[in-house]
């Protein structure tokens, strides 16, 4: 990965040198900046005092201080276009009307006693109901809690037990893949566990596709949502908030612990997600102001159980007020071209999703996607891990066909949006690195041993932040103590995000994997996003997750576990064959003790690999696994551990 120094041009240097003039006045005065921001871009009902106050040591950054906000969008233009599950099953849903649902189901939830401050938990198909459930409860002041649908009743009871929800809302049933999601069913089973009993008050229940298989044995308990709101008026005043008041709360998606409940505020994040959406796609100058021009048709195809459906499929696109695709099904139903259709027919220009789809859709060839008109494409992005530079060239060449902008945006729950990421257009790019930081957001390289600032330009150590930022998460909910343990204690006055970095000559961040991934082999540290970057590379292999192990005379040695593309099967010779990939890439030091194919990894329900888990599956320390509640399929964990006894 380090040895690619490709650079793929966006534009003229006369942009990037405009970008670094305006990141460093960005960063010189961080109070400033998003001030003028925060008055231009959102409408205040009473103007804020104070932009920035408070610190990361003491755990009391607030922005807007005294401003009072709600969010207000645009009228005729499309909001929403849903695609469900079934391909052709489209919905197109204007601002008006979105505003009008937003309006019935916020007056709903009222007339059932839900109010300012209270947690409302969402357990929904991706259908817009949810999108307008998130809205309604932003125009009352209740604070949402979204739970991926794929997640099980002990996951949920966890949630709504730890924020203490007294109200939940989840649809009949809904449909994925051609599979039917018995979300009721598993609703009532979290509910009716001995921990939220006391706790829940109302279930409501939206009517879904699909058979619920459970009766509505609970009738003082749920409510028929779809009857309730179809009663309403469309007409509903909004709560002014606090620019600090909560606005969400939001579980992690537990790839290195228990998920924690990070709180993200009214004023700060909103801001945040917008300001980023905009840059980061290069929206502003197609859909901010101006209704003529071409209008972008943007799509990020995640969940929006997760933050990068919250911050990129509903908020930072609606307050752009720029039209947001939801999409239900999943990219391999009914065939691997689902992505590529849906680009056609909709002609989207933006469109965003995670290496791990774009590593699982590669696998097929170019075939599909060279099937489908792809030339509405602008600009591509990617979240959620380091993508490898084999997968980053194929999203470039055989999906954006060498002419659009490749965005690799890092950022976290906790961050509320982009940290780091190129700017279609401005900044050119390097396969691999998420580039250089967003306006506004100071990125800092310190010493992992001693917290020390290297000044240097390259550099390797761990990344950190240096200033507040709006959308930064403001505590955990009911645990303030974790927060600071977790992230500004460990580096009083930074921000510290967990990732270990290098930051290459041109002051180009390349993020290596959770610092707790980082290896320590015989005195080297390597990297595990290195190691298998090395291994995807090969054509034998699909996935790859690459851990430590304990080594009696390197400290550390590696283990590496990797699924396999169509028509390879484990051999002797493959392993021989991979190993020796590894060692020409990275170096010798860098040879795996031990590769294991598998069918399977442990995979968290967000779709990144589980290297906590498989640590322990690794180190042969099965009965101290921890949390395994986000895992997708746990049979995995006996299978391989079994592999890893074979091999030892
Ligand atoms: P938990 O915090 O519960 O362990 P998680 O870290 O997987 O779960 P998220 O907030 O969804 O939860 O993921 C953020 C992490 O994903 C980052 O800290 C980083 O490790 C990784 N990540 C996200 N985007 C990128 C990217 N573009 N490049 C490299 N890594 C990324
Ligand atoms: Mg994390």
């Amino acid at each position: 990965m380090g040895e690619l120094l490709e650079v793929y041009e966006a534009s003229t240097s006369a942009s990037l040198a405009q970008y670094k003039a305006t990141h460093a006045s960005s960063i010189s005065d961080v109070s400033g900046y998003w001030s003028e921001l925060a008055k231009s871009k959102l409408t205040w009902f009473a103007p804020f005092s104070e932009g920035l106050s408070g610190s990361f040591e003491e755990g009391s950054v607030s922005w807007f201080a005294g401003g009072r906000l709600n969010f207000v969008g645009k009228e005729n233009e499309t909001a929403i276009i849903w695609e469900g599950d079934e391909p052709g099953n489209v919905k197109h849903i204007s601002f008006h009307e979105l505003k009008n649902e937003v309006c019935k189901i916020a007056n709903a939830l009222k007339s059932a006693g839900v109010t300012k401050g209270d947690v409302v938990t969402l357990y929904m198909p991706m259908v817009p109901e949810l999108c307008y459930t998130m809205l309604a409860c932003a125009r009352i002041g209740a604070i949402h809690s979204v739970i991926f649908a794929g997640f099980s009743a002990d996951a949920i009871a966890d949630r709504i037990q730890d924020a203490k929800s007294k109200w939940v809302v989840t649809a009949s049933a809904g449909s994925r893949g051609g599979r039917n999601l018995p979300l009721k069913t598993i609703c009532d089973a979290a509910v009716k566990k001995d921990r939220c009993v006391g706790v829940v008050e109302k279930v409501f229940v939206f009517d879904g596709k699909g058979e619920t298989g459970s009766d509505w044995e609970v009738q003082d308990i749920h409510v028929k949502m779809t009857e309730l709101v179809a009663a309403q008026r469309p007409v509903c005043s909004c709560e002014w908030m606090d620019a600090e008041d909560p606005l969400f709360i939001l579980y992690t998606s537990g790839s290195t612990g228990r998920p924690k409940g990070l709180v993200h505020t009214t004023g700060g994040y909103a801001l945040f997600a917008m300001h980023t959406t905009a840059n980061s796609f290069g929206l502003s100058q197609q859909t901010a102001a101006s209704t003529d021009g071409p209008k972008d048709v943007y799509a990020c195809v995640a969940d929006a159980g997760w933050i990068t459906g919250h911050t990129y499929i509903v908020y930072g696109p609606l307050l752009n007020g720029c039209s947001t695709l939801m999409f239900e099904s999943t990219p391999m139903y009914p065939d691997c071209g689902r992505y590529w259709d849906m680009v056609q027919r909709h002609k989207i220009t933006v469109f965003y999703t995670a290496p791990t789809a774009i590593r699982s859709l590669m696998r097929f060839g170019d075939e599909a996607p060279n099937k489908y008109d792809l030339s509405s494409l602008r600009v591509l992005g990617t979240v959620g891990e380091p993508i490898n530079p084999a997968a980053w060239k194929w999203y470039f060449d055989v999906i954006g066909k060498g002419r659009c902008a490749v965005v690799d945006t890092y950022w976290q729950t906790e961050t509320g949006g982009h940290v780091i990421t190129n700017l279609p257009g401005i900044t050119p790019m390097k396969p691999g690195s998420c580039t250089l930081p967003c306006y506004g957001i100071e990125v800092v390289v310190l010493e992992s041993a001693t917290g020390k600032e290297i000044e240097t330009t390259e550099a390797e150590g761990v990344l950190a932040i240096k200033q507040p930022w709006p959308g930064m998460a403001r505590t955990c909910l009911g645990d303030h103590q974790r927060y600071l343990s977790v992230y500004m204690k460990p580096y009083p006055k930074y921000y510290f995000a967990g990732d270990g970095c290098r930051r290459d000559k041109d002051g180009y961040i390349w993020i290596t994997g959770r610092v707790d991934d980082v290896l320590n082999v015989s005195g080297h540290r390597i990297g595990t996003a290195e190691v298998e970057s090395a291994l995807v590379a090969h054509m034998a292999v699909a996935q790859a997750a690459v851990v430590g192990l304990p080594h009696e005379i390197k400290g550390q040695g590696i283990c590496c576990f990797t699924t396999l593309t169509d028509g390879h099967t484990e051999s002797d010779d493959l392993i021989k064959e991979l190993r020796q990939a590894v060692r020409t890439q990275i170096g010798p030091f860098a040879t795996p003790d031990m590769i294991i194919p598998t069918s399977a990894l442990p995979m968290t329900r967000s779709g990144k690999i589980m290297r906590r888990i498989l640590r322990k599956i690794a180190a042969g320390e099965l009965d101290s696994l921890g949390d395994t509640s986000t895992l997708l399929d746990p049979s995995v964990v006996d299978t391989l551990s079994k592999k890893v006894e074979q091999a030892r």
